[in-house]
């Protein structure tokens, strides 16, 4: 019987393409089911020995459903092997089942994955923020002196690092009234920041600058009673806020 079939299948190569995905999965089928089965038997009956009835229980299976395959057209002619018939559907629930425990594993992974990527692809993309110099603050954002003070004031020592607060381009950097002399750096999101009475002047109107660049030394002039920097923001480019929640919305704390 089954060399008939052999002979046959070699006769009819071209038909077989459907037969042989089918036994391709079929031997899946297989070694999925012997994995079941070894899991099931236990450690006692692990051996060579049942690999080795493994084996030839693939091949039985494969010749069975090229039978199969064959006999879809024959119609009643599947009816001769019956035992395989009835073999097969019990085996073909079994890839249903275990891909799909697999497939929720690897959805659950790659949708992990995916989150932590575009986490960290937004913290890569938030603007870096620096503190614009190291020092005390003296003098908050507010009325002062029966005006307004439109920043803060941060002290140290002459020549302490004034540095931008973020990435920008310098629009002003030279003598100011009040400050001195002044810095100017317009930034990505339109915002402008302001640094005043600075001794000395590292960057030149229309440079490129980055968060975290030394653009000036600390100062007293203009208007100043010591050495300090008075910074402002304008988040909208033109109107100051106070610079410390605005620092701490970007992670600085003054
Ligand atoms: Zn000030």
């Amino acid at each position: 019987m089954q060399k008939t079939s052999g002979a046959r299948r070699v006769g009819s190569h071209r038909k077989q393409d459907t037969s042989a995905k089918r036994r391709v999965a079929m031997v899946a089928v297989a070694a999925s089911a012997v994995t079941s089965a070894g899991a099931a038997g236990g450690a006692a009956g692990a051996s060579t020995g049942a690999q080795h009835n493994a084996g030839s229980r693939d091949v039985k299976l494969a010749a069975d459903t090229t039978i199969l395959a064959q006999g879809e057209g024959a119609g009643a002619a599947g009816s001769s092997s019956a035992p395989a018939a009835g073999e097969a559907p019990q085996i073909l629930e079994v890839p249903q089942a275990v891909p799909a425990g697999d497939l929720a594993g690897q959805l659950d992974s790659a949708m992990r994955f995916a989150a932590q990527r575009a986490a960290a692809d937004l913290a890569a993309r938030a603007p870096m923020a620096a503190k614009p110099a190291e020092g005390t603050m003296t003098s908050p954002f507010g009325p002062r002196w029966g005006g307004f003070h439109n920043g803060i004031d941060i002290a140290n020592a002459i020549g302490t690092p004034i540095l931008a607060v973020e990435d920008g381009t310098v629009i002003d950097s030279g003598p100011a009234s009040g400050f001195g002399q002044w810095i100017r750096i317009k930034h990505e999101d339109g915002s402008v920041s302001v640094y005043g009475h600075m001794q000395t002047l590292d960057v030149a109107v229309g440079q490129k600058v980055t968060a975290g660049q030394k653009i000036a030394g600390m100062g007293s002039m203009g208007f100043s009673t010591g050495s300090h920097l008075h910074f402002e923001i304008h988040p909208d480019g033109t109107n100051p806020v106070d610079p410390i929640p605005w620092l701490a919305a970007h992670g600085i704390t003054v």
